[in-house]
């Protein structure tokens, strides 16, 4: 049966699988989410456990596609996509004492859990545009992790040509050179010289563009991307098979969460018949989903810049989609909310709405000394070096965690080579590369760096797109 995708804002045509991957953000400025929550079947769950990383991720998103891709052709991109990872297993789950389980997202191309999306949402893109004959242009913005994700992802094809925006000398230079030194000709890296804001805006202008929008045919790979979703629901449901989820036993995530993409998936896990009793919502300083799962309201303040950069978020655009969901799927009533949302810099909802939450989401707000001793403590006890994000999901789930009989999967969403500085400052030592990446240093680099001016970024993506 195939599936249908809705708006969240109520108002945009419904549209198959295949569309709603190119599409990215719905007409109606919502976002799209499946007309209803496949059930996993009888006895999945069991069967799953015997079966590998790949095989269990076709299985999970069939439903999701059926009828827009070609069975075969969905199962080799699957299958490729986790090949590109240092480990069968593709997502590893770590005991760490105390029923307490690192899933560690961080073994692909780029060391961070973007890549679990990525690599399969390239090639499906790719997929889907062959088979309409069609080449796009791909811009984007990005403050350092989804940058290198979407590079690797889209490197080398000939339906894509990529152009990533980064503020220069504002990301890491490990972040940097895992972009700049994809060599590969559809490959763009421009070092914009303002802010990730300033980069952003850039990239809404181009958008905004009707004329040069539709003559480059420009597209996103961006984290609203229903696809993207989609992939991630996979680990919860591999995690939980791990722990006793077949037999019914119930685990527990928690989730060190930015644009909320990563825990909705987990919530369409729970949907789908996967037995989780408790999402913990972890943030850094820049705390508005705690604010809003623990009061109901929330307000946008300024963006805090902490240890754990790829948190350091104020609006997280895929909570829309679970507004929708415990809002009884009233698209009228999300745009009202959204539009409020934007011109008063502050909403709520209901108590009874916040109740349909409370009993399986908690949500903590971790600050930087708090990270700084969570790496520094389990370093000391276990040996393993945390990287930022993940010791804000472990220190968040060790206050919040609701019953120490339920195993809790900690998200470890990346590599602690990734963000060197912080961790070396915690355990006193440097975490070094994995193998693959150890040369990275003393790879050449390719970018251009810009001025901070729209009229200048899009000459030099016309010059490079040629006529
Ligand atoms: C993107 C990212 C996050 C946040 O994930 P969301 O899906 O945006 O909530 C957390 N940690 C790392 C390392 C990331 O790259």
């Amino acid at each position: 049966m195939t599936l249908t995708y809705v708006s969240t804002r109520g108002a945009a045509p419904e549209l198959g699988f295949a569309d709603v991957l190119l599409a990215g953000l719905a007409v109606d400025g919502g976002l799209y989410v499946p007309e209803r929550w496949p059930a996993l079947p009888v006895g999945a769950l069991g069967r799953f456990a015997s079966m590998d990383y790949p095989a269990v991720a076709v299985e999970v998103m069939w439903p999701f596609v059926e009828g827009s891709i070609p069975r075969d052709d969905f199962e080799v991109a699957v299958r490729d996509a986790y090949a590109s990872f240092d480990t069968p297993d593709v997502v590893p789950l770590r005991d760490i004492g105390d029923d307490l389980h690192l899933a560690e997202l961080w073994h692909g191309p780029t060391l961070a859990f973007k890549d679990i999306a990525l690599q399969l949402v390239g090639r499906l893109f790719d997929l889907e545009l062959r088979r309409r004959s069609e080449r796009v242009t791909i811009v984007g913005a990005t403050s350092g992790d989804t940058g290198s994700a979407a590079i690797e992802a889209l490197r080398d094809r000939d339906t894509a040509e990529v152009f990533i925006l980064h503020p220069a000398g504002r990301v890491s230079e490990v972040q940097r050179r895992q972009m700049t030194t994809v060599l590969s000709p559809n490959i763009h890296n421009l070092a914009v010289e303002g802010t990730f804001d300033d980069c952003q805006d850039i990239v809404k202008a181009l958008f905004a563009d009707e004329s040069f929008r539709t003559r480059r045919n420009l597209s996103a790979v961006n984290s609203i991307n229903w696809a993207r979703v989609m992939a991630q629901i996979v680990y919860y449901v591999t995690s939980a098979v791990r722990l006793g989820g077949a037999s019914g036993r119930p685990v527990a995530f928690s989730v060190p969460t930015g644009n909320f993409g990563n825990v909705f998936a987990g919530y369409g896990a729970q949907r789908m018949g996967v037995p989780i009793s408790q999402f913990v919502v972890a943030s850094n300083r820049n705390d508005i989903l705690t604010q809003f799962l623990t009061t109901g309201s929330m307000t946008i303040g300024e963006v805090h810049p902490t240890l754990s950069p790829s948190m350091d978020i104020q609006v997280s655009s895929n909570l829309e989609r679970l507004l929708f969901e415990i809002g009884g799927r009233d698209g009228t009533e999300i745009a009202e909310l959204m539009t409020r949302f934007r011109a008063e810099g502050t909403v709520s909802v209901e108590a009874e709405r916040l109740d349909l939450l409370a009993e399986h989401w908690s949500a903590a707000r971790i600050d930087d000394e708090v990270t700084a001793g969570t790496i520094a403590r389990t370093f000391e006890r276990t040996g393993i070096a945390l990287d930022p994000h993940t010791a804000v999901g472990l220190a968040a789930a060790e206050q919040v965690r609701a019953d120490r009989s339920v195993p809790m999967v900690v998200l470890s969403t990346a590599h602690p080579a990734k963000f060197p500085d912080a961790v070396e400052s915690a355990i006193g030592t440097r975490p070094p590369l994995p193998a693959p990446l150890a040369d990275l240093f003393d790879r050449p680099e390719r970018y251009e760096v810009l001025p901070n001016d729209y009229g200048i970024v899009r000459r030099a993506i016309e010059d490079a797109l040629g006529s």
